[in-house]
């Protein structure tokens, strides 16, 4: 069989019916270079947001704002199918494809309006259909366009397990059904389509993987059928050294490190699922970030080691919207089992702590969700003086290369010294160095430090030229 290549295209690269075209030309492209894609589909820009908001007005009884926000999002797919699929009988076939997946959702919502309690499983139900119904879109537009398409439905191969809005995959049964229901056509030559982001469980209950979960997919269809390529197809050239909305100087980084990819994602660089990397490294899949409005760059390459960089740090994250949590010890001190017993809290409330610091009388956390603040402050305020402030951004410069590089500390902190920093930290992984700031100071601090860390920049390492400089699209 031809070499296969997973292909992730993201929300902006099917948003429309231009985007489409665009993501058919750059898989025929695949094609003709003598390649077997696998193309994995996010749904359509901003469609997943609008069917949170859909579920969640049908949750408080809002049957009516819950249906006109479907009404407008069946519109926008069959306006979009309609410019994108002109044959017949394909055209009629897409549109009452459509149609029938926009019935069954709101028969959903108005079930859930008339319950009007919205519980994770429904919400992973109702959010499903962005996936569902882009992919089915994308097919329809790649055989109209001369590609031997196939559609697959996601959920009959990505298996996971019942933690409804971040299920966890189970490998084994999705190496089985990848073997079972896309191997076969792929050894035909046919272009499998699936939705991202979607699956479900082994009894059949429909999962979604979180947030940005679509790349998650990729990496998993990548991994199950050991792929030669996994390309994340999105809307800017690739892994920057900062996120170009912010910092307009970004630079195209060339060539990362897996380890590197893994903890900006995690920190903040929305360019790339965290999760996406594992099943990619297990296999030692190399991974490619790529820009769909601009696919004759050479994007970004993910690999197992990255090649030797002359500046300590390749990429700068931030993430917003973070609270600290300040827990006061008081009389009690840090005594043995403290720290136990307020981590336990957290985790009874199910809620990540992104940072720690500690002095001798108080720790400071950091939490990336508000949802259980009061819960937990009601519970740590039982064995301490709890205060939380939110609003504030976590600022993550990473690199293999700080290893070898002495006085960084004192060039990050001197560069952004008229910010006001908290909860400093260096990661255990040693690649990584990151601090709290008020999210108004984020432009500032990333501007100070992206001047002092990429103004002379390494050719090997990082796109000098100009056009490394445009934002996707431009
Ligand atoms: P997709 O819908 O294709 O999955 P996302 O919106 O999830 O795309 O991710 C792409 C966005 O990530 C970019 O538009 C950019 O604003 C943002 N981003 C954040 N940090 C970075 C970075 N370091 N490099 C590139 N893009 C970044
Ligand atoms: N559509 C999902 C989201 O917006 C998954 C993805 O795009 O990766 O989170
Ligand atoms: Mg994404």
């Amino acid at each position: 069989m031809k070499p296969l290549v997973v292909m992730k295209f993201g929300g902006t690269s099917v948003q429309d019916d231009v985007a489409i075209d665009r993501t058919a030309s750059i898989v025929r492209g695949r094609v003709e270079r003598g390649l077997q894609p696998i193309v994995v589909v996010s749904a359509m820009a901003r469609v997943t947001d609008q069917l949170l908001a859909a579920a969640a007005a049908a949750g408080r009884g809002d049957r009516n704002g819950a249906l006109a926000i479907t009404g407008r999002l069946r519109n926008r797919h069959l306006e979009t199918a309609g410019r994108l699929v002109t044959s017949s009988p394909a055209s009629s076939q897409i549109h009452h494809a459509i149609d029938a997946e926009f019935v069954a959702l709101d028969e959903i919502l108005r079930g859930l309006a008339a319950v009007g309690e919205l519980t994770p499983r429904i919400s992973d139900m109702v959010v499903s259909y962005g996936e569902r119904i882009s992919s089915r879109i994308v097919t329809a537009a790649f055989a109209d366009r001369g590609l031997d398409a196939a559609h697959i439905d996601a959920r009959q191969c990505i298996v996971t397990d019942a933690q409804y809005g971040r299920a966890i995959p189970q490998d084994e049964h999705i190496e089985q059904r990848l073997h079972e229901h896309v191997l076969p056509l792929a050894r035909q030559a046919k272009v499998c389509v699936m939705g991202g982001f979607i699956g479900s469980t082994l009894q059949g209950a429909t999962t979604t993987l979180g947030r940005g979960g679509s790349d998650f997919t990729a990496a998993l269809v990548g991994g199950g059928l050991e792929a030669d390529a996994i390309e994340i197809w999105t809307d800017v050239n690739g892994i920057m050294t900062a996120d170009p909305r912010v910092c307009p100087d970004a630079l195209r980084v060339k060539s990362i490190s897996f380890e590197e990819a893994a903890e900006l994602a995690y920190f903040g660089a929305k360019v790339l699922h965290p999760a996406t990397i594992l099943p990619a490294v297990k296999k030692n899949i190399p991974v490619l970030v790529l820009n769909s409005h601009n696919p004759a760059n050479e994007g970004t390459r993910i690999t197992a080691v990255a090649p030797h960089c002359r500046s300590p740090f390749k990429s700068i994250a931030v993430k917003k919207r973070l609270t600290i949590i300040d827990v006061v010890a008081g009389r009690m001190l840090m005594s043995h089992g403290y720290l136990k017993a307020v981590f336990e809290i957290f985790d009874k409330h199910k809620c990540a702590v992104d940072m720690v610091s500690t002095s001798e009388v108080s720790v400071s956390l950091t939490v990336d969700s508000n949802e259980r603040l009061p819960e937990i402050a009601a519970d740590l305020s039982q064995i301490a003086d709890v205060k939380y402030e939110g609003k504030k951004a976590l600022v993550c410069l990473v690199g293999e290369d700080i290893r070898g590089h002495n006085g960084i500390a004192g060039r990050v902190f001197s560069a952004v010294r008229h910010v006001n920093l908290r909860m400093i930290s260096q990661g255990a992984s040693e690649i990584n160095m990151s601090f709290m700031i008020e999210e108004d100071d984020v432009e500032e601090a990333l501007r100070s430090l992206h001047a002092e860390f990429f103004a002379d920049p390494d050719p090997e390492i990082f796109d000098v030229t100009e056009a490394a400089k445009s934002v996707a699209g431009s």
